[in-house]
């Protein structure tokens, strides 16, 4: 038996700090779902691909090879870890990931990945579609205002020169976008933990986390 642990929520929550921080110490493999999104996202956008022509969309999901490696992500063999993070790419994702045939496509890929590994999965509908079975799903998430002001000093620690209000205004769009789309909306799984990591450091969120496993590791759960 494998342990699948979901991590879901909205944007900008501490999900992937978090989901990588629990997989190291647990020695599980990380799984960033939203990055394999993005990577796609990006494939659309350099080829100038109209996001109305979900054909062609639908056509670079099933042919792109969008690999994982650690906290890596490889589009066609090149590494664009950084890029996919870009507002460009942020902007549009959402537009990319309401379509179902590629959520099809890469929620396939993620439980072959997933597959005979103990994992830590982050994305949007892991506890609900991707893995229901998961032994352990949380939902994590935080003011909008908190998760902007995250978002934002991210970037600009990373010399993303962006305004705060325009972090803002695009997580609350992918938010909305994310939450109301027809296929696998983001919503609270059942039986899922909810995390408001607001007022909450890291360390605080990942001790939270741990409280949960141990309570299923003695069998209280
Ligand atoms: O997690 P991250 O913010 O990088 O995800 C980027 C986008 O990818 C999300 O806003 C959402 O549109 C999409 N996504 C998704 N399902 C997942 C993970 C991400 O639809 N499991």
């Amino acid at each position: 038996m494998t342990i699948k642990i979901a991590i879901d929520g909205p944007a900008g929550a501490g999900k992937s700090t978090i989901a990588k921080k629990v997989a190291r110490l647990l020695g599980f493999t990380y799984i960033d779902t939203g990055a394999m999104y993005r990577a796609i996202t990006l494939k659309v956008l350099r080829e100038n691909i109209p996001l109305s022509d979900k054909q062609k969309i639908i056509e670079i999901a099933r042919k792109s090879d969008v690999f994982l490696e650690g906290e890596k992500v490889f589009l066609d063999g090149e590494d664009v870890s950084e890029e996919i993070r870009k507002p460009a790419v942020s902007e549009k994702v959402s537009i990319v990931s309401q379509i179902p045939e590629v959520r099809k496509i890469l929620v396939n890929k993620q439980r072959e990945i997933a597959k005979d590994k103990n994992v830590v999965m982050d994305g949007r509908d892991i506890g609900t579609v991707v893995f229901p079975e998961a032994q352990l799903k949380f939902f994590l998430t935080a003011s909008l205002e908190e998760r902007a002001k995250r978002r934002y000093e991210e970037l600009r620690n990373k010399g993303t020169d962006v305004k705060y209000e325009k972090v803002l205004e695009e997580i609350k769009v992918r938010d909305d976008m994310d939450s109301k789309r027809k296929d696998s909306p983001l919503i609270i799984p059942e039986n899922a933990i909810v995390i408001d990591t607001t007022h909450l450091t890291e360390e605080e969120v990942v001790k939270k986390v741990f409280e949960e496993i141990k309570k299923i590791v003695r069998g209280e759960i």
